[in-house]
């Protein structure tokens, strides 16, 4: 039986805000309206633009290009015509920069799994602790309901602001985690509110002196994430080991408007032909092992843009891939000892104004914004 992609069940498991859309994008009076949707969400691409077509009379067009993040907007739809994009699923990321030609509506795209039972079960092994959460853009309305829960058993939470790379309070991203950082020195533990690893692995790997646990809602499992560090640093010797093995090095600037570090990545041509290497800047929208193909001479590949290509697909890569602090020690300006994640930082501290931010009624850590 083919499975059912109507926008009853799109609700059935996430609270997606959809009533004002059609109002807003009427107010905006485009053409052609863009779409873009993360994995998941798209399987409802088709039912949501039949509703907006509907109730506005516009066109839309769904971008069927993978949607990684806030950072990755399809941008490059303005191209056949589209002069407003509605981004699902992510928060906006106020540190992007010169989008102003292009108008966004971001639709942010909430769980509806319950967080109190998981939260409760994680207390467990945080009573009597000042514990620090973390979570994404899924859960973030969520926080006050666990900070409730967790003050009920004991435990006293903590939430911080990140810098304005992300909105939210609590808010990770794979790339940052600011928030986690502006509350660390006062926690004893992190608790990471979702699923899976991608997002609380940087903040352990950031912040490797804490605890980290993770209490996932779909699941109902608590577990700690910190072990999975040192599997990943001994991947990180082996990669910076062999890229000591390289004449000529490719320099990587991701394209995607939340990605580029043009400058930096400038910055590291230099400090390689310093050194003694040949590099040159590579620009790449898409990053696959088969795009690198062409530059197969190449002993090492520096990739400046998404840094979770960098350690978690680094085995799809022939040659080495290494982030620019990996460089640093590549090329002696750094020790192994002072290896740090390559966080991908914005471009101003907490406090920051957004009208799309999630506001809590529990205190968070940082000025008010
Ligand atoms: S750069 Fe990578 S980790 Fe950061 S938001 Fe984008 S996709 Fe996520």
């Amino acid at each position: 039986m083919v499975a059912s992609y109507g926008l009853d069940e799109l609700r059935k498991n996430h609270d997606i805000e959809l009533d004002g859309l059609a109002a807003k994008i009427e107010d905006r009076d485009p053409e052609l309206v863009g779409l873009q949707f993360p994995d998941g969400i798209r399987d409802y691409g088709p039912a949501i633009a039949d509703a907006i077509e509907e109730q506005t009379g516009i066109d839309c067009v769904i971008s069927g290009d993978p949607s990684f993040g806030a950072c990755d907007l399809a941008l490059q739809l303005e191209h056949i015509g589209v002069d407003l994009l509605v981004h699902f699923g992510h928060s906006p990321m106020p540190s992007i920069d010169g989008i102003d030609a292009f108008d966004v509506i971001f639709v942010p795209t909430y769980s509806k799994a319950p967080v109190e039972p998981v939260v409760r079960k994680a207390a467990q092994h945080l009573e009597g602790k000042t514990v620090g959460l973390l979570t994404t853009a899924q859960h973030a309305q969520r926080l006050d309901d666990v900070c409730e829960a967790l003050e009920d058993e004991g435990v006293d939470p903590l939430v911080g602001y990140g810098d304005n790379r992300v909105i939210n309070p609590g808010q990770l991203l794979g790339c940052n985690f600011t928030a986690a950082r502006t509350i660390a020195e006062q926690s004893d533990a992190f608790l990471y509110i979702g699923s899976g690893d991608f997002h609380p692995i940087a903040a352990a790997w950031g912040l490797k002196e804490l605890p980290l646990y993770v209490a996932d809602p779909m699941t109902s499992e608590v577990r700690q994430v910190n072990d999975r560090i040192e599997e990943l640093m001994k991947q990180r010797h082996a990669a910076i080991a062999n890229a000591k093995e390289a004449d000529e090095i490719g320099i990587l600037v991701g394209t995607r408007v939340g990605q580029q570090r043009v400058k930096y990545a400038k910055g590291l041509v230099t400090l390689c032909e310093r050194k003694g290497f040949e590099a040159h800047l590579i620009a790449m929208d898409y990053f696959s092992p088969e795009a690198l193909k062409s530059f197969r001479h190449m002993g090492a590949f520096v990739n400046t843009a998404c840094p979770r290509i960098t350690t978690d697909d680094y085995a799809r890569y022939d040659a080495p891939m290494i982030t620019p602090q990996e460089l640093e020690i590549v090329v002696g300006k750094r020790s192994w000892e002072d290896y740090i994640f390559d966080e991908f930082k914005g471009t101003k501290p907490a406090p920051h104004e957004h009208e799309d931010a999630v506001e809590l009624e529990h205190d968070v850590v940082g000025e008010d914004p």
